[in-house]
């Protein structure tokens, strides 16, 4: 039985867990690499728009063409050291460094050493130079090294009047100070992603074992009933689930009440047959005992029935007996229950009654018996019944009291039939 249960659980695993997890770390590493890409776009664009933003000014402020004379470069025959003021103040509004290129050397820049000086005089990393120097183009790159650290950083050539490439303008951030902001975003969404996952495989596998449950219980009920306990219950919750499980749960049920009426009754009268008896006789005996009442059993057994076979066939026969279960199922509905025990044998329990109190209900039956009139055939047959009674009592077991009754019922036979001994 565990070992099903570990089946089934091994099973959800399979089917809906490890799919759920694998399906979640996809998009996981999916979605953390969209947003890097969306985030690098993003960048790239706003330090493009920086660098184009530095440039317009530089040229507006220092208008004319970039040359070197001796060690100075200039810009329209000014220093270009003089603009280092501008380019610090760039960099305390934006954050972005920014550096200005003659050729491929720094002539100005805000990127500076551990020790606090600029990074002058020193070149450009050569696919830099190659880009933007020789083929004009705009550069970007998310870790172009300057200094010896890495660097989300945008290129642009400056061009002289004459047309010339003299040198290029650089807008930048460090790499690992991008990086921060870009993996507390993932963060914020790996971790909101991984809270959705967490919940959904919460709610699968408590569902799921709870399915597990209802099958393990209709499982538990099956196996009772298949072993011929016909008093086997099936857990509430199966029955009152709305779904399939349900339905099963509830034709299980349906399958042993089907078993029980089977086996339990008897198909001439539609009466519980003696097997039933020995059940509800143990479950009213248990009753009295917790609640410390009396009951009382009657047998009761037709007389001369072999005569009524035999004057008027065996089918007549057969017809009082179901007229006479019929009598005594209406009689006995409200305080008690009657079987066939047998042959034109009957027993009747009479609940929560002592012998005196059964005796005075049992005495309406027993006259409503001796006026009863079966038609069979145009022929009027009667009958009378004797009567045998014992009381539950505490001492006593259910086959005593049984054989009591029984020992009654012979005595009302020897002593001239058509009686009730109590
Ligand atoms: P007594 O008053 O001593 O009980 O006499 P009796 O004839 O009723 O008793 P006996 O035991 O001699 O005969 C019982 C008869 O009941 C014999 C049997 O054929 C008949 N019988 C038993 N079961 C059925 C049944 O299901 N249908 C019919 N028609 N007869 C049955
Ligand atoms: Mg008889
Ligand atoms: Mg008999």
């Amino acid at each position: 039985m565990q070992q099903k249960r570990k089946k089934l659980t091994r099973s959800l695993i399979y089917l809906c867990v490890i799919p759920l997890l694998c399906c979640g770390a996809a998009v996981l590493v999916i979605s953390s690499l969209m947003i890097y890409n969306s985030l690098k776009r993003e960048i790239r664009h706003n330090l493009a728009n920086m660098t184009y933003f530095s440039q317009q000014i530089y040229n507006y402020l220092y208008p004319g063409d970039f040359c070197q004379t001796g060690d100075m470069v200039t810009k329209g025959g000014v220093d270009v050291a003089q603009g280092m003021e501008l380019v610090d103040e760039i960099r305390r509004q934006t954050g972005v460094d920014v550096t200005l290129f003659y050729e491929s050397i720094r002539c100005l820049t805000t990127v500076r050493k551990a020790d606090g000086s600029r990074v002058l005089n020193t070149r450009v990393q050569p696919e830099v130079e190659k880009k933007v120097l020789e083929q004009g183009e705009e550069y970007f790159s998310d870790s172009v090294l300057v200094n010896g650290e890495a660097y989300f950083g945008y290129y642009v050539p400056l061009t002289n009047t004459d047309g010339a490439i003299t040198g290029m303008i650089f807008t930048g951030k460090p790499r690992r100070q991008v990086m921060r902001e870009i993996n507390r975003n993932i963060l914020i969404v790996c971790l909101l992603e991984m809270a959705i996952i967490s919940i959904v495989v919460f709610l699968v596998i408590h569902y799921g074992k709870r399915l597990i449950f209802s099958l393990q219980e209709t499982e538990t009920f099956l196996g009772k009933v298949a072993a011929g306990d016909l008093t086997a219950e099936l857990e509430p919750y199966v029955l009152a689930r709305r779904d399939e499980v349900g339905e099963m749960g509830r034709f299980a049920v349906m399958l042993r009440d089907s078993i029980v009426e089977l086996v339990g009754n008897d198909p001439l009268t539609g009466l519980g047959n003696r097997r039933s008896c020995d059940t509800v006789l143990k479950h009213t005996a248990e009753r009295a005992g917790r609640k410390g009442r009396a009951f009382t059993i009657v047998l009761g057994d037709i007389d001369y029935f072999k005569r009524v076979n035999d004057t008027y066939g065996h089918q007549a026969g057969d017809e009082v007996l179901k007229e006479m279960a019929e009598l005594m199922q209406k009689h006995i509905k409200h305080c008690g229950f009657v079987f066939r025990w047998g042959g034109e044998e009957f027993l009747l329990i009479y609940e929560d009654k002592d012998v005196e109190r059964a005796y005075e209900s049992l005495k309406r039956l027993h006259d409503d018996i001796r006026s009863a009139v079966i038609l069979w055939q145009k022929e009027e047959i009667r009958v009378t019944m004797t009567f045998g009674m014992a009381e539950y009592g505490h001492r006593k077991s259910l086959k005593e009291l049984v054989r009591l009754a029984d020992e009654r019922l012979y005595q009302g036979k020897h002593q001239g039939r058509d009686q009730i001994v109590k």
